[in-house]
């Protein structure tokens, strides 16, 4: 019923001329794709050059991060207006490494979340529990807090627009991956949370990501989950092969 999306996180990896060397070659690769959202994040300054490379293919494109201010003094920063002048239809927010070295908050996640959305961006909001917190059994009330606090404010309506992305963090880019089974309970706990904040209908809508180590060898038992609905995929994102692999599992199950 969810169509799968499948997203590459190329994180702080390419730049423009690579970054238009890997969405040529996964340009190459979507005739095989027709049942699958694929979307490639690169770094700002290589959305340009990737949008066009993918230009004609159904790939979207997404940012990784954004600020919920529209102009002005603020250093660093890249707005809603500016990606979508780029070319995206995407943006990840609070991914675990910008809350961990960036200082990113479930309210800061909020802000950009709303402001994506009313800018029609789609937003990827990352959640995601630490080892130490999975160890003391709190990875439910993390997740909660999580959810809770990055949709306050949010309407079923611009729910059902989002997508969201679990990613235990003790399964990022550490090739641990968690079992399906570990990754269906959160997807499903996670589900369960928006059907009691929303409803049924909202909660069935929305795609939920599993992020962590997903690969081409343990994407198929992972995607057979039924609430796993596609992969926030880091390093196995940065070789089209591994990526068009994993967009074919997709497609197979889908
Ligand atoms: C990520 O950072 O979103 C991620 C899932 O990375 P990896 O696939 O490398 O674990």
């Amino acid at each position: 019923m969810r169509k799968f999306i499948i997203a590459g996180n190329w994180k702080l990896n390419k730049t423009g001329s690579e970054a238009v060397e890997l969405a040529t070659a996964l340009k190459a690769g979507m005739d095989k794709i027709s049942k699958v959202d694929a979307v490639i994040c690169p770094t700002f300054t290589a959305l340009v050059p990737a949008a066009a490379a993918i230009a004609g293919s159904t790939i979207g494109l997404g940012a990784q991060n954004m600020y919920w201010e529209e102009s002005g003094a603020y250093t660093g920063e890249i707005s809603t207006a500016m990606l979508l002048d780029a070319g995206c239809q995407y943006v990840i927010i609070g991914h675990s490494e910008r809350r961990q070295y960036f200082g990113e908050t479930n309210e800061t996640v909020n802000k950009k979340v709303k402001k994506a959305l009313e800018a029609g961006l789609t937003p990827i909001m990352c959640i995601g529990e630490t080892l130490e917190e999975r160890e003391g059994n709190i990875t439910e009330k993390v997740i909660k807090t999580q959810v809770e606090g990055g949709l306050t404010g949010i309407s079923a309506d611009d729910l059902k627009k989002m997508v969201i992305a679990y990613e235990p963090i003790w399964a990022i880019g550490t090739g641990k991956t968690a079992s399906p089974q570990q990754a269906q309970d959160v997807h499903a706990f996670i589900r369960g949370l928006l059907v009691s904040l929303y409803s049924q209908g909202a909660a069935d809508a929305v795609r939920i990501q599993y992020g962590g180590s997903m690969k081409p060898s343990n994407a198929d038992e992972l995607l057979q989950q039924p609430d796993i609905d596609g992969g926030l995929i880091g390093g196995a994102a940065l070789k089209a092969d591994m990526f068009l692999a994993l967009l074919e599992i997709g497609e197979k199950l889908s």
